[in-house]
């Protein structure tokens, strides 16, 4: 028996056992507690390579991703194991593929930049497959992708997972719906979300139905916990968030849906900006043509919050007529949260006397709220 001790590694990929194998090892050594990937198992398994966890001279744990997943940070009871095995699965390879073709979608369409935006897809009730940290979206291959648990342990995958997959982790653990989750950067609805407005609605039906009212989260630092947080607030009945001087998060039930939301979306911000260069008013779909499309809209089971009647007095089907809502001042339309985050979206083609008679009834309307 030929042993080779690959012990210092903490993860052992396929590539390692292939090399292993090479060298004619019919034993492998692996570091205690180090995670041994899905596809490096089954090779191991098929030439009948036995697998030693380092220092006891046992087998090692059959499972010790699974075990490194589960004795995670997150302390939560009855929450299952993740297993491991789920990122090898024929389903779990067709998203990997389904991910790297959005990824380069997102690119193409300049929705991301650098190694920015991230796309994920919930596979299990706690595994999630998720694209790697600091990887140009256009240039993903499936072998760059990772599994982690819903606390963002990573339990399969040889890079590591993206700093931004707490953000995505949020949405599943809240919306059990949200099947995928796409995070990016795409200019005309990023510039809304630096200028602190969401667009405004009943103006193209598209919008309507596959987003309709969009919310806005509070600026955090990307890749914290309170970052991830912010969205909790609007994600059961939005699909689509603007984060805050950062960019936009989409969920929906595939990974191509959540990317055509994206699209969708940014197409949309773009359209009204070309719009106001015409210098004439944007003329609106009707209340009641608004109200077909919302029935359209729960027919195909998408979120709007539209369809709580109790947040239907603060966030009208139109926006038209929410009070004080001058461009700029936030003004929470989803009620109950006290943060000045999703704000009113007036369209940026006001003309001055309108503009004007705004900023007075604004501050007239704070005035009088004192
Ligand atoms: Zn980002």
């Amino acid at each position: 028996m030929k042993s080779i001790d690959i012990s210092s590694k903490k993860v052992v990929t396929l590539r390692n056992v292939e090399s292993a194998l090479a060298d004619g090892a019919t034993r492998v050594v692996v570091g205690a507690g180090c995670v041994v990937t899905p596809s490096a198992r089954d090779f191991l398994a098929q030439h009948n390579i036995a697998l030693t966890a380092s220092g006891n001279g046992k087998t090692a744990d059959p499972e010790p991703a699974a075990a490194h997943a589960s004795s995670g940070k997150s302390g939560k009871q009855g929450k299952s194991a993740a297993n491991p095995r789920l990122f090898s699965t024929p389903e779990a390879e067709a998203i990997k593929k389904e991910i790297c073709a959005v990824g380069r979608k997102l690119w193409l369409r300049q929705f991301v930049d650098g190694n920015g935006g991230n796309i994920s897809y919930r596979i299990g009730p706690n595994e999630v497959i998720c694209t790697p940290t600091l990887m140009s979206k256009y240039d993903l291959t499936p072998e760059d992708l990772s599994l982690v648990d819903l606390e963002g342990n990573q339990i399969a995958g040889t890079k590591p997972r993206t700093s931004e997959i707490l953000l995505h982790l949020e949405i599943y653990k809240a919306v059990p719906e949200a099947k995928s989750c796409v995070h990016c950067h795409p200019p005309h609805a990023t510039a809304y979300a630096i200028t602190g407005r969401v667009p405004p609605n009943l103006i193209i039906p598209e919008f309507e139905v596959f987003i309709g009212k969009v919310a806005i989260s509070p600026y955090e630092t990307p890749g914290t916990a309170a970052f991830a947080q912010t969205v909790l607030p609007y994600v059961k009945q939005h699909n689509t968030v603007l984060l805050s001087n950062h960019g936009i998060i989409c969920w929906g039930d595939t990974v191509t849906h959540a990317e055509w939301y994206t699209e969708v979306l940014d197409t949309y911000c773009w359209t009204l900006m070309l719009a106001a260069q015409l210098g004439v008013p944007i003329s609106h779909i009707s209340e009641q043509q608004g109200a077909d499309l919302l029935a359209n809209k729960k027919r195909l089971g998408l979120p709007d919050v539209r369809f709580d009647t109790s947040k239907m007095k603060e966030c009208q089907l139109s926006d038209s007529e929410v009070p004080n809502s001058i461009a700029l001042v936030p003004e929470p339309c989803d009620g109950g949260t006290g943060k000045p985050a999703n704000l009113d979206g007036k369209p940026a083609n006001l003309d001055l006397d309108a503009l004007v008679k705004s900023v007075t009834d604004a501050v007239m309307g704070t005035l009088g709220a004192k």
